[in-house]
Formats: C-alpha cells, sequence, structure tokens
C-alpha cells in the first residue's frame, strides 16, 4: 500500500519483547523496563494475524526485533509462523547474539534467512561498560554461530559513539575482512533519554570516512538504508546509516509494530495507532490508518531537538 507521499510500505519491523538480557546504554534504563503484565503484550496468535494482516497490504519483508528477541521463548515458534505467512518473502531478526549458540540452527531452520548482530566494540571492558551487564566474549560466540547456522546473511552492526568506540573504527572495520559479514556503523539517535551521553557523543557516520579514506571503495546501494563501501579484499561491506546527518524519510518504506500493539507509521514520531484485541476488518483498518499517517519526515533530529516518539529504543524496537 502506498502512503500519502506516494511511499509504499512493504516492509515492517515487529518487536516481540521489550525485555533485555543486556541493557545498553544508549537504549534502555539500567534497571530494565518495568514489566508491562501479560495481558498488555501481543500474543502469538495476535503477532501472527498482525503479520498477516500486513502482508494482505503489501508488506513483504519482516525484522524481528525488541528488546531481544531471543529471550521471548516461543520466538521459535513465532518466525517459523511468521515465515510461513503468504505474501511475506523474508523474514530477518536483529539480535545482540549473546544466545545464538542455542538458537541459531533453530531459527535458520525455522525460515529467519538474515541476521544482523549488535556490536559496538571488541573490548572486553568496554563491551561490559556499553551492556552493563553483556560479556563479549557471550556476543562473539553468538556471531560465530550465525556463520555457522548458514544464515544468507550476517550484518553486524555498531553504533558509533564520539568519546567510546570512534577509536575502534579500523578494527571493526576489519571484521568484514576477517568474517564474511557486513559492518555497519550507525549514528546514535537521541530518544527521550540517553543515557549519560552528551552532545559530542552524537558524531557523524562521515567519521568512519575520515579514518578509513581513500581505502574504501563505494560500491552501489542494495535497496537498504546504509551507504555502501569495500576495504580492499575484504569478504563484507562497510555500510554507513546515518539517520542524523542525513534522513532517509524520502526513501522510508515501513511501518513498526511494538510488542504492546502499537502500530508506529515513524520511529521518531508520537503517532501510535493500537490493534491490541482487534482482528479482522477492524485490525486491518487500524493498519490503513497507521500507514496513511506516515509523516513525510521526522522534523530536525540532533541532541537538541530529540526524537519525539516519547519511547526509548528497546520499546520500540530500532
Ligand atoms: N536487542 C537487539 C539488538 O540489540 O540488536 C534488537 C533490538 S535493538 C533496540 C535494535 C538496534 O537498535 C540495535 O542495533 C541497537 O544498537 C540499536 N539502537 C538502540 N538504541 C539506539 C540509539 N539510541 N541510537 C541508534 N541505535 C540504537
Ligand atoms: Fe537490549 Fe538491544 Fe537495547 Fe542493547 S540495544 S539493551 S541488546 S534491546
Amino acid at each position: 500500500m502506498q502512503d500519502r507521499y506516494g511511499r509504499t510500505i512493504t516492509y515492517m519491523r515487529l518487536s516481540v519483547t521489550e525485555l533485555c538480557n543486556l541493557r545498553c546504554r544508549y537504549c534502555m534504563p539500567a534497571e530494565g523496563v518495568c514489566k508491562k503484565t501479560h495481558d498488555d503484550m501481543l500474543t502469538e496468535e495476535e503477532i501472527v494475524l498482525a503479520v498477516q494482516t500486513a502482508a494482505s497490504l503489501g508488506v513483504r519483508k519482516l525484522r524481528i526485533t525488541g528488546g531481544e528477541p531471543l529471550v521471548k521463548k516461543n520466538i521459535v515458534s513465532i518466525c517459523r509462523r511468521c515465515a510461513a505467512v503468504e505474501g511475506i518473502e523474508e523474514v530477518c531478526m536483529t539480535t545482540n547474539g549473546v544466545l545464538l549458540p542455542q538458537l541459531a540452527a533453530p531459527l535458520r531452520e525455522a525460515g529467519v534467512r538474515r541476521l544482523n548482530i549488535s556490536l559496538d566494540t571488541l573490548d572486553p571492558d568496554k563491551y561490559r561498560y556499553i551492556t552493563r551487564i553483556g560479556s563479549l566474549e557471550d556476543a562473539l560466540r553468538g556471531i560465530e554461530a550465525a556463520l555457522e547456522a548458514g544464515f544468507e546473511k550476517v550484518k553486524l552492526n555498531a553504533v558509533l559513539i564520539g568519546g567510546f568506540n570512534d577509536d575502534e573504527i579500523r578494527p571493526l572495520a576489519e571484521l568484514s575482512r576477517k568474517w564474511p559479514v557486513d559492518m555497519r556503523f550507525i549514528e546514535m539517535m537521541p530518544m527521550v533519554d540517553s543515557g549519560d551521553f552528551n552532545a559530542e557523543a552524537f558524531i557523524p557516520c562521515n567519521r568512519v570516512l575520515e579514518v578509513l579514506g581513500g581505502e574504501l571503495h563505494e560500491e552501489a546501494r542494495d535497496g537498504g538504508v546504509a551507504r555502501l563501501y569495500r576495504l580492499e579484499g575484504a569478504q563484507g561491506r562497510i555500510g554507513l546509516i546515518n539517520p542524523l546527518s542525513s534522513h532517509f524519510c524520502a526513501e522510508c518504506n515501513r511501518i513498526r509494530l511494538t510488542a504492546d500493539g502499537k502500530l508506529k507509521p515513524c520511529l521518531h514520531g508520537k503517532a501510535e495507532f493500537s490493534i491490541k484485541g482487534l482482528d479482522g476488518e477492524g485490525m486491518r483498518e487500524q493498519f490503513i490508518t497507521a500507514m496513511l499517517a506516515k509523516p513525510e519526515w521526522h522534523g530536525e533530529l540532533s541532541f537538541q531537538n530529540r526524537s519525539q516518539a516519547g519511547r526509548m529504543m528497546n520499546t520500540i524496537g530500532g
């Protein structure tokens, strides 16, 4: 379906939980989430119905996210049922990777084709700092499990943070030589709360170009939001995702569904449309309303002009 600005909505980001086994400083509060009641969250049946409705309106690609999707007990079943929905051509997932040693093979078998794994640093102390409770070793084991499980594509995502990991641009980029993975750098987005980060932490992805300069060969875009490059002889690409320094609203083909059943027309907008408890025509109408409510762009986004979403990222899904 097309929105009011002629953009065709073909991609849904589906958050299946707000809970997480990490506590990344830019994403969620140290104390975790105030657990909503079971009744507030979408059930597996409602999730599948929502995916069927989205597919009937032209959604073809689904990205399962969270919170951490792998802490959801029925995640393999959700993936399998979503992948079987008529019209859905691709199910992918974004994960912190920690639980992939147990779950990579079942997810692949359930029909998940591609994985994005978050990895902000290669330093164990810095990993512990940024995730507050995580272990780098667990994340690296998860990446290796993903590579062994035969996904069609594995991408690594690093949120680029001034004064934290801008000194690791080269070693992170080198992972695209070591493994057949794309290494993507993402500008940190100023959500309702950004932990302790000050203005200097919000740096543009062009910093990657300054560091790697002439070593990067530009490649054609692949339909995604990243500008793509390759290091000489690398197995994977380098991607730069600039939601702040150059937004991609004109090409936005997405709708988001949160774990508590809210359709979000825009990541950084306040508008939300609940589908909790709806089915059939009622749910379909709510999807159409949400798609037609997509704004032309999300407005200025910077340290001073924070996201209007009013939610932390773990309750949206990225
Ligand atoms: N737990 C999974 C993970 O970390 O990959 C999936 C959910 S997480 C909210 C999805 C993505 O959003 C991750 O790549 C994470 O780094 C990114 N993210 C979270 N907060 C962000 C922020 N303030 N700015 C930019 N990216 C952010
Ligand atoms: Fe959890 Fe992902 Fe948020 Fe980190 S970025 S706290 S892993 S949901």
